[in-house]
């Protein structure tokens, strides 16, 4: 089919997700018909690096030869059987793989299909635990400690657990309270303190907050290190051990969703790997099929896991699953990322091209309209602002980032921005040359726009 005609039919008969579509039919669109490496192809024949990893998924570039030839290999054999009182060889093995490189002792998984669910999951076994388990307060820990400007998903469960006003305010009659806590974003300070005298704050309001709360409090829910969807909010040193700690000590569970973080892309395999935190339940989806396809997992201990344990008729089963759970091709794809880790320095190489990366958004920092740069390996959040003094941001109506993003793609990179905050994540094989090409294009559309607004 050519150009004109898909474009027509896209814009009769199809709903983007997150896009207000009154302006999608006015805007220029772009067809994607190919990938190669960190690159993407367009129905035109123009090459575009992948600057946000295809919306943070893609780890290895696209048409990588052996993610590519796990999924072809695995449809020779099958596509797709249920995972509900059958198993496969993809997903035992892949399991064994990610209890033996998550942290600590996460041994059980439960896979799923996307980030979301992976979220609504964790929620609803730390519930049921809770509810089954023998000792202590029995069902009574049925409250949730969430941060502000969190993002776990789109699904109910997954919203009720979030904290981003713009998505989810209007959702609010449908969701479950959860009791929400400042998260720790220091150019914004909740508390108006600096970082140099904080004493960290709001982590200890956060522990005060689970103390209080004594034994009515399953969990503390959170994204550790960086809140992507918030704005690539980076917490600082010491803040997840905290948490890790305070939630120890008042027994509460920590959940953490390393959709966004996980498989290297803040330089360390996990997140919570920076700060030595076990969670007791972590979710991993986005990155786990190097961007191939929707594969889930939440990852959980025994403890958590034999709670769910006993004679069929007490119904301590876990009554949670997908027509897709565990789908062969996801595992596989899984598995062949997962050997890529094994086979090349991975994070090394991250390291440094983070490090060159770096040093290239040190340039941008003095600028006038550039009111915060925020980085953890390969996620940077460039919040531009009207005015740097007081952090005063753009009115919204003028729409700068989305223009900083369209003026991007013109100079041959894909970005996507979170409201005013430039995003860039770039896949985890870009090179120097590409940290080159995506800083000049997206430095220069920011000077662009800007001026211009
Ligand atoms: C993207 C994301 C999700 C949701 O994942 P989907 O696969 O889009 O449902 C959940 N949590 C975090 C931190 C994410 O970045």
């Amino acid at each position: 089919m050519e150009k004109e005609k898909l474009l027509e039919i896209d814009r009769r008969h199809i709903w983007h997700p997150f896009t207000q579509m009154a302006n999608w039919v006015s805007q220029e669109q772009l067809i994607i018909t190919g990938g190669e490496g960190n690159y993407l192809t367009d129905v035109d024949g123009k090459r575009y690096f992948d600057g946000v990893s295809s919306l943070w998924v893609n780890l290895f570039g696209h048409r990588r030869r052996e993610i590519d030839d796990a999924v072809k290999s695995q449809i020779d054999r099958v596509a797709h059987t249920t995972f509900l009182g059958l198993s496969h060889p993809q997903a035992i093995v892949l399991a064994k793989k990610l209890v033996d490189i998550t942290p600590g002792d996460l041994s059980r998984v439960f896979y799923s299909d996307n980030g979301s669910t992976a979220m609504e999951i964790a929620i609803k076994m730390a519930h049921q635990y809770w509810h089954q388990r023998e000792e202590g307060g029995r069902g009574r820990r049925s409250r949730f400690v969430t941060l502000t400007g969190a993002y776990h998903g789109d699904t109910i469960g997954s919203v009720s657990a979030g904290g981003i006003d713009l998505f989810h305010a209007i959702f609010a009659p449908l969701l479950f309270e959860t009791e929400k806590m400042p998260a720790p974003f220091c150019y914004r300070c909740p508390y108006g303190m600096e970082r140099e005298s904080c004493g960290m704050h709001c982590a200890e309001k956060i522990a005060e907050r689970l103390a209080g709360g004594g034994d009515t409090i399953g969990a503390l829910i959170m994204e550790p290190v960086v809140q992507g969807a918030a704005g690539m909010i980076v917490h600082p040193d010491g803040f997840l051990r905290a948490m890790r700690e305070a939630t120890q000590e008042t027994g509460a569970l920590l959940i953490v969703d390393e959709v966004a973080t996980g498989f290297g892309r803040t330089g360390t395999m996990f997140a919570v790997e920076h700060e030595g935190v076990v969670p007791d339940i972590m979710a991993l989806a986005k990155g786990l099929t190097g961007g191939y396809l929707p594969l889930a997992a939440t990852m959980t201990t025994e403890r958590v896991f034999e709670a769910f344990l006993g004679r069929y008729e007490e119904f301590k089963t876990f009554f949670h699953g997908h027509s897709y759970t565990a789908n062969p091709l996801g595992c596989a794809a899984a598995m062949a990322t997962l050997d890529i880790f094994e086979r090349n320095d991975v994070i090394a190489h991250v390291t440094a091209i983070a490090e060159k990366l770096r040093v290239r958004l040190g340039e941008i920092a003095s600028w006038s309209n550039v009111g915060d740069v925020r980085q953890k390996g390969l996620m940077v959040g460039i919040e531009l602002v009207e005015e740097k003094e007081g952090a005063r941001p753009f009115d919204p109506a003028r729409k700068v980032g989305q223009k900083v993003a369209a003026e991007t793609r013109k100079r041959g990179v894909i970005i996507r921005p979170l409201g005013d905050v430039i995003v860039l994540m770039p896949p985890l094989t870009t090179t120097e040359d590409e940290v080159e090409l995506l800083c000049e294009a997206t430095f220069g559309a920011i000077h662009d726009v800007v001026k211009g607004t």
